[in-house]
């Protein structure tokens, strides 16, 4: 007999006959699952019984934020595959080298490529697995299909932009959702406002910012700073204020011997350690990638202040030292509350506000709701999601377990060494 669970408004049944058995879906086909796809093909695992769901109607890797004249936080030897099989096709040199492109890149002496020729070096791996990705469906629902002996398999359904629903069947998947919007919830009344967004819709927005309008960026990150330059070079010149609470921005410590934590070893390091231990960690290292800016565009910036100060103009600033207290709508314009120290407070409006406020990242994703039951509250170094005896098919999960493996889980650094872990760990039929 097979049952159902009472999670699900569908009535899930899995006919064994008519239904195709996944060995593994991966959710979401950003580098994570893509370097994974390619791990499978090297093992010879990626068969017709491996498929990848992704939202997005082709492969962009944060579209919002392919800003012209932005680079790589990383070098391009941590691409999809080089640290563990530097012969692979789907390096990046080979990459460059099918765009006949390799000498000119040796010529510009980086180490740290565009990020519009790192997405499309992405693209260009994605290409290779057309036939093994479905696009344009989201992922809405993980249901665990109940048979005598606890649950066999999940039934994965997915919605397409028409609203058609569909459903896999897996023995296996491979959750790499990446992160959410974080929006500080003194924004949760002007948040849904048409001249409001989150960094990771700039570009689908900028078009908006006309002529002699003024425009506040929130946040004293990487995005933010590139945001701030990115307005500033709009022909038409609006006004641009930089909103944020730090004393002042700064830059990322990308050192040698600070950058070793970025290294695949130190999953192992930070693995093993105590909850306590792992937390401290994150801590002090926290200046190598959260509300910190790469030097040179620090001294950009810098340079572009000093510049208009000679000119005696004001179109933009920084407003550090500064808190929100409130922010309100007033026809089209948003109203920010800023305090400067206790009580110094100031009222200004903006046609446009862009929140650089970084990216929430959930260890137990809302998708994971219906078999929170038959999960521990641990996942293993293989990282695949501890459950109960009786739950038979395998969650591993990607680019959310920070907390336990170390600050490279979102990252691109450990890619090519993580994807290869999780296939290894992958015992297909
Ligand atoms: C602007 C920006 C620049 C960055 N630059 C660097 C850098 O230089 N170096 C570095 O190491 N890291 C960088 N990062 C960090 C970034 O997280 C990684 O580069 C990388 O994108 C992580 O890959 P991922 O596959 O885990 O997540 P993502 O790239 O976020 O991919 C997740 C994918 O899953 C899809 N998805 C989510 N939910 C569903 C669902 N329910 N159904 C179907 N599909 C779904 C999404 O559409 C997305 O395509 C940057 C991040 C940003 C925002």
């Amino acid at each position: 007999m097979v049952t159902t669970n009472s999670y699900s408004s569908m009535q899930m049944r899995f006919d064994e006959a008519n239904m195709k058995l996944y060995d593994v879906i991966g959710i979401g086909f950003g580098p994570a699952n893509l370097a994974l796809a390619i791990a499978l093909q090297e093992q010879g695992k990626l068969t017709d019984k491996v498929c990848f769901i992704e939202k997005q109607p082709n492969f962009l890797w944060h579209g919002g934020m392919l800003l012209d004249d932005t680079t790589m936080q990383i070098s391009y030897l941590k691409d999809l595959v080089t640290q563990r099989n530097p012969t692979s096709h789907f390096s990046f040199t080979n990459f460059l080298h099918h765009q006949n492109r390799l000498d000119s890149y040796i010529n510009l002496k980086t180490f740290y490529p565009s990020r519009l020729e790192f997405n499309s070096y992405l693209s260009w791996a994605a290409s290779h697995f057309n036939d093994f990705c479905h696009y344009a469906e989201e992922v809405t629902d993980i249901i665990p299909i109940i048979e005598q002996n606890g649950v066999e398999f999940l039934a994965i359904t997915t919605r397409n932009s028409e609203g058609h629903e569909q459903t896999r069947h897996a023995k296996n998947i491979i959750l790499s959702p990446g992160g959410n919007a974080k929006i500080p919830d003194v924004f949760n009344d002007v948040f849904q406002h048409k001249n409001v967004w989150h960094s990771s819709q700039y570009l689908m927005n900028k078009d908006k910012i006309k002529p002699g309008e003024k425009v506040a960026v929130i946040g004293a990150g990487q995005s933010a700073a590139e945001i701030f330059v990115d307005v500033q070079n709009i022909p038409h010149q609006p006004q641009v204020d930089l909103v944020f609470r730090a004393g002042a921005m700064k830059p990322a410590d990308s050192s040698p011997f600070v950058n070793e934590i970025f290294d695949p070893r130190y999953t192992d390091l930070m693995y093993q350690n105590t909850p306590e231990q792992r937390s401290a960690f994150l801590t002090e290292f926290r200046n190598t990638n959260y509300a910190v800016v790469d030097e040179p565009l620090l001294n950009d910036i810098y340079g572009r202040l000093y510049t208009q100060k000679l000119k005696n103009e004001t179109r933009f600033s920084i407003k550090n030292n500064t808190h929100i207290d409130a922010a309100t709508l007033s026809g089209d314009k948003i109203c920010l509350t800023l305090r400067y120290g206790q009580h110094n407070s100031q009222f200004e409006k903006y046609d446009h506000m862009i929140l650089a406020t970084g990216y929430h990242y959930s260890s137990r994703p809302p998708l994971l709701e219906s078999v929170t039951q038959w999960l521990e509250n641990d996942i293993a170094r293989d990282y695949q999601l501890r459950t109960v005896e009786t739950f038979k098919p395998k969650i591993f999960t990607q680019g959310i377990n920070e907390a336990t493996h170390g600050i490279s889980d979102s990252l691109l650094s450990i890619l090519a060494i993580r994807s290869a872990e999780i296939a290894n760990a992958l015992e297909l039929s």
